[in-house]
């Protein structure tokens, strides 16, 4: 990092501009759609195009590229060029049967050498830490559990800046920034959490701007649903499509929407607080303080609740019920239905509202495999009706965290590289 460029105490999203890198020189892009856009709003724009591209693509050739965004060579050097000079980019061997002819195409592909981002994972009860390189690769992974008599910040805040310190002391290279991925109602603006329902005591902690002071890097701070969407766009069964939904299920209920190729976060980050929308009025009570909330039938406590009253497993998660259900444990198949239409009740209000098409669930709903997420897509089928456009697909996301911590890096190199997602 640059002398001087010491990110200031209010650092969030608003002062990664204040990189080291030569980054800085590039504008940012137009946050609103204008009538005239400048040049430079343009060349970003093109860049966020061609970054996309990679990440859709694979290792792919400037001519390729510049097909695929419809430019010339020369501008597609001008994009390319400052991010190969940045050792963002790499040029990887020539290929063999060069195109017309001329001189070899070398595919240009992310750095593995690159600065690093640490990525955090914080939900209510644990934090999970990892450097994840530019193509994805996840190491030095930390994880911590909260202690559970926890009633102020302080302490979890120690854990995760311990688990934070660790994964930044495996750094071969000091990463470019922080991008925390966090449960709970986040003020994207200010990199704050705004509530957590499960974690009271985190209310309203500035936690960009307190990882910023502790580690001296830019903090990006976003939704923990937006990262697995960003994620899954990235580097999973997301990548390269243009709309899809991601619904996260376990001891809370969030999503996300990626909306005709672009990453829908909402004003400070409002947008996607799924799991408290309504779908019984005047129903059971939320944690939230409200009554019929999608969370309240459709995630853990629930199921616990409901399969307890059964004589079922009081531990019990989706995994475990679909094994229950399959041995003929007496009442599992019927709590496995029900459940299975509860999660899809909310999936299929989100599909009449915004047609996403392609849902991603994770958590805990992703651990019952195919029969808990067919049995969830049959229902939501059944909730809608088919139209021309309206061909719904549910599959799993990952089980395991990489979604998100890839995401989480995902969304702050964003941030770094002045595009929007
Ligand atoms: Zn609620």
């Amino acid at each position: 990092m640059k002398a001087g460029s010491t990110p200031s105490a209010e650092a969030g999203i608003g002062t990664l501009g204040a990189m080291g890198a030569p980054l800085d020189e590039i504008a940012r892009p137009a946050r609103r759609r204008q009538g005239l856009i400048s040049s430079a709003a343009i060349g970003s724009a093109n860049r966020g195009r061609v970054l996309k591209l990679l990440f859709d693509l694979g290792p792919t050739s400037r001519a390729e590229l510049a097909r695929h965004v419809g430019v010339n060579r020369a501008t597609i050097t001008g994009i390319i060029q400052p991010l190969v000079d940045q050792g963002i980019l790499v040029e990887g061997d020539p290929l063999r049967s060069s195109e017309g002819g001329g001189k070899p195409a070398r595919p240009l592909w992310f750095s593995q050498d690159a600065q690093p981002i640490c990525a955090v994972l914080l939900m209510h009860d644990s934090v999970h830490t990892a450097l994840v390189s530019l193509d994805g690769a996840i190491t030095a992974e930390r994880k911590a559990e909260f202690p559970r008599e926890a009633t102020r910040v302080e302490p979890i805040m120690e854990a995760v800046a311990a688990c934070l310190a660790g994964t930044l002391s495996e750094a071969p290279r000091a990463p470019r920034a922080i991008g925390v991925a966090a449960g709970g109602m986040i003020d994207t603006d200010r990199g704050a959490i705004v509530t957590v329902n499960l974690a009271p005591m985190l209310d309203g902690f500035p936690l960009g701007p307190e990882l910023t002071r502790r580690f001296g890097l830019p903090t990006c701070v976003d939704h923990h649903p937006r990262a697995l969407l960003v994620g899954d766009r990235w580097f999973g069964v997301g990548r390269g499509r243009r709309r899809f939904a991601v619904v996260y299920t376990g001891d809370v209920l969030g999503g996300a929407l990626f909306l005709d190729d672009h990453l829908y976060r909402g004003p400070a980050g409002a947008g996607g607080e799924l799991g408290h929308t309504f779908v019984q009025v005047d129903g059971l009570p939320c944690r939230c303080g409200r009554r019929g909330c999608w969370e309240t039938i459709a995630t853990l406590r629930w199921l616990r609740r409901e399969a307890a009253a059964r004589g079922l497993p009081a531990a019990i998660d989706s995994r475990r019920l679909v094994a229950l259900a399959a041995e003929g444990a007496p009442g599992a198949a019927e709590l496995l239905d029900r459940y299975a239409r509860n999660v899809a009740v909310g999936i299929a209000n989100l599909q009449q509202t915004m047609a996403p098409n392609f849902i991603v669930l994770h958590g805990d709903v992703a651990g019952g495999g195919p029969v808990m997420i067919e049995a969830i897509a049959a229902h939501v089928r059944a909730l809608v009706p088919w139209r021309p456009g309206g061909d719904i697909e549910l599959v799993a996301g990952d089980i395991a965290d990489a979604a998100a911590l890839r995401g989480a890096a995902g969304l702050v190199l964003s941030d770094l590289l002045h595009f929007e997602l």
